[in-house]
Order: structure tokens, then sequence, then C-alpha cells
């Protein structure tokens, strides 16, 4: 069904009115995690201002030290709404436990399966039970394959409103978070029909490292991007590190732009 041979054009995914794929680009900003309603909102204002079209925030985090912070959970899938409110932009964010897949398909326009559920095909299969559209992390060691695959699952269970996102995938090198694979465009474009969006905050790791690979990306014909930006990055409770300020990340969209046209 994600098979270029078997459908020619390039898809586009309509996100609660922002279309994906096929010429239109998903700028997709926000927190890491949704900490509080203040947090959120004045993000979700100031990504919105820089020209974001999607707002991003995780209430439930996978994260590696279960010592860390877990996320809000419900409740903070509840400011995310807020800050919906307040900016009409819609909102994505992480899925990990089929148990909200009823919750996430009434309140949730993008629903994100994270890197390290790329291969819990239980979840996958689950996906199917809802129309929304479903943000397909690549797995940290996936091959290329194995993540159309998941891919498949999904849309062979009745969705096929599948946007793929490369956020980088482990190697030898430790000074980066991860390898930013940009190769991954180009092939996912001969390999499937889906939207391809690349997330360089979780690739690199490094804030620093965002507006090179934003650019990268963009001139490597990405249909969007999923960046991390915060208010104040030194107190964020989660990947403070890799985040953007609202300043830099309005910059970065300006350049983008002529980046988008020329391209
Ligand atoms: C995220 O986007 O919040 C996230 C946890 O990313 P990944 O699944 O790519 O690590
Ligand atoms: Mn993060």
């Amino acid at each position: 069904l994600a098979n270029r041979a078997f459908h020619p054009e390039d898809s586009t995914v309509d996100v609660s009115g922002v279309k994906v794929g096929g010429g239109h680009m998903a700028m997709i900003a926000g927190p890491c995690s949704v900490e509080t309603e203040e947090q959120v909102i004045e993000v979700a204002r100031a990504v919105k201002a820089a020209g974001a079209n999607l707002l991003r925030g995780g209430a439930f985090k996978p994260r590696t030290s279960p010592y860390s912070f877990q996320g809000l959970g419900l409740e903070g899938l509840d400011l995310l709404c807020k800050a919906k409110e307040e900016t009409g932009l819609p909102i994505v964010t992480e899925l990990m436990s089929a148990e909200y897949l009823e919750i996430f398909d009434e309140k949730v326009d993008l629903i994100q399966i994270g890197a390290r559920n790329m291969q819990n095909f239980d979840l996958l299969k689950q996906l199917g039970q809802t129309k929304r559209p479903i943000l397909l992390k690549r797995g940290l060691n996936a091959t290329y394959e194995e993540w159309v695959m998941s891919a498949e699952y999904i849309m062979a269970s009745g969705n096929e409103n599948v946007i793929l996102c490369e956020r980088g995938v482990r190697t030898f090198e430790t000074y980066t978070r991860n390898t930013l694979d940009l190769q991954a465009i180009p092939v996912l474009r001969r390999m499937t029909h889906l939207p391809v969006i690349i997330d360089p905050s979780h690739a690199g790791g490094k804030w620093w490292l965002v507006d090179s690979m934003a650019k990268a990306a963009v001139a490597a014909g990405a249909d969007g991007l999923m960046i991390e930006v915060h208010n104040n990055p030194e107190l964020a409770l989660c990947d403070g590190g890799q985040s953007l300020k609202p300043t830099k990340y309005a910059d970065l969209l300006k350049q983008l732009s002529k980046i988008a046209a020329a391209v």
C-alpha cells in the first residue's frame, strides 16, 4: 500500500486542514514535553507567529530512565488542547499505548508513534481503528525496509494516512545523539508515495545543529520539519539542550522559506 510502484503520485495527508506532502510542508514545532499551561501556550503562540502550522508537545514520554520526567499524561493532553484553542494550531503528540487510542482519536490531530514503538506491531495494528493521520518515526536502528513495513502495518489495518519522520539513527558516533540520515528523503521518496519529514532536534541532540540540518533537509526535498522549541530551554524538563528559543526558530523559518522557494 505504501509502495510507489502502485501509486506513482506523491500522497498528501490532511491533518485537520493542514496539508502535508505533494508540495505542502508540515512545520511542526513545540516543546519536547508539555510542562505547564503557561509554558505550552507561550510556546504555541510564539511558534505560530514564526510560521509553524502544527504544534507538538509530549504528554506521554518514552524516557530511557524510569526516574526521568515521564510527562503529564492526560493532563498534558488537555493543556495541549487548550493551546490549540488559543492558537488554532492542530496538535501532534505521542501515543505509547493503545489504551489511550480512543481519547487520542477524539483530541489529537496527528498521532505520533515514537522511534521506540516503531515495531510495536500490536500498537501499529490498532491504529487502523482511527482515521487520524499517523506520524511514524523511524526506529533507532531500523532499516528503510523495516520502517516502510511498519507503515504498511498501519495502512493494511485500515489507516492510509501515514507520514514518515526521520529522526536520526544509532551509529558508532557518540558526539551527537544520533546520526541524521538525510538519504532517507530520496530513498523513501523512491520506495513510497508517503510524505517524509525530518526531526533535526532528536537527530543531533544539540540546539546548534538544528539550523544547518533543517536547511539541508529542506534543500533535499523534505515534506516538513519537526523542531523542538522551548521558551526557557535551560529549565526544560526534557531535551532542553536540543531545543531552540522561539526567536531562533523564527529566524530559521525565514531562512527556510528562501531555500524552499529555490528547490
Ligand atoms: C519525541 O519526538 O518526543 C520523541 C521522543 O522522539 P523519538 O521517538 O524520535 O525519540
Ligand atoms: Mn524530545
